[in-house]
């Protein structure tokens, strides 16, 4: 019989638990929102403790910045995030004590990339890339199975790129102004426009330059990493005539360098939507809680 395998999604607005043993046998899920770490915290390990037998072992993804030495004094800490009460807390900690198993723990979209890479449209890949488009924008890379920490964790949201001609937003970023997070991420796009980006049809020009932002970004991340796939996930990504824009911008800029991806046939099965969709990163922790068995 498979381990049962609970899962902690933390996001900035809502944690999202589960237990099951994999993408199709979720046994239960409930989301939580996120108010105060101590609230936040007891209400995810209550949801453990009241399912009728504890999962084996817990993974987490979060948001961010993580602490992910395991030799650090912070390990297992939400750092210096600028969101108001978090900063340092003690997430593996709290879930260990409380429910008494084995936690691992990751950045959201490094467990969102291992989630595709274990049972989503990485399969296949060794190295894979996987880009979140939402409220913030953040990117894992697997390489072998293992997401990549290093130094601490890839931070590919706050990338710097060339700004389009026509382009005089100032960016809202509030560590660099215009990074690719202060260009491109949800927020970014409604105060551009000064509309939700859900409200702006597929024709108006808000989509071209999000499409030359990604595309930019994508390109500059396959020159660095050579993924074997690159998936992308997050609530602007929802907009599905991005992805041929992208492909075009990335087929453009790479301008026939990066074989075989010269053809854009090939760029069709490469660039594609996360195969997990909404449930990428608690499916995501539950292949990371795998991991400790
Ligand atoms: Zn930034």
């Amino acid at each position: 019989m498979s381990a049962l395998l609970g899962a902690i999604e933390a996001g900035g607005t809502k944690f999202v638990c589960a237990v099951g043993t994999g993408p199709d046998d979720v046994r239960a899920i409930r989301r939580i929102r996120t108010t105060t770490p101590q609230e936040t915290l007891k209400a995810a390990v209550d949801f453990f403790l009241e399912r009728p037998r504890l999962p084996e072992a817990v993974g987490i993804g979060s948001f961010g910045p993580v602490d992910l030495h395991l030799d650090s004094h912070h390990y297992g800490h939400i750092t210096t995030t600028p969101k108001a009460g978090w900063a340092y807390t003690d997430f593996v900690r709290y879930i260990e004590q409380a429910i008494d198993r084995p936690v691992r723990f990751d950045t959201d979209v490094n467990v969102a990339a291992l989630g595709e890479y274990a049972w989503g449209a990485g399969r296949d890949c060794s190295v894979l890339l996987y880009l979140s488009v939402g409220t913030g924008i953040g990117g894992g890379v697997i390489v072998n199975g293992t997401p990549v920490h290093g130094q601490t964790h890839p931070e590919m949201g706050h990338l710097s790129l060339p700004r389009a001609a026509e382009d005089d937003f100032a960016g809202c970023c509030p560590y660099h102004g215009d990074c690719l997070e202060g260009l491109a991420a949800g927020p970014a796009i409604a105060k551009r426009w000064g509309r939700a980006p859900e409200s702006l049809p597929e024709d108006h020009p808000a989509w071209a330059l999000e499409a030359h932002y990604l595309g930019l970004t994508i390109t500059n991340l396959i020159l660095a990493f050579s993924p074997e796939r690159v998936i992308l996930g997050g609530g602007i990504m929802d907009q599905q005539h991005l992805f041929g824009r992208i492909r075009a911008e990335v087929h453009n800029r790479l301008n026939g360098y990066v074989s075989p991806l010269t053809d854009r046939n090939v760029l069709n099965g490469y660039i594609v939507p996360s195969a997990l969709g909404t449930r990428v990163g608690v499916l995501g922790a539950m292949r990371l809680a795998q991991s400790a068995l």
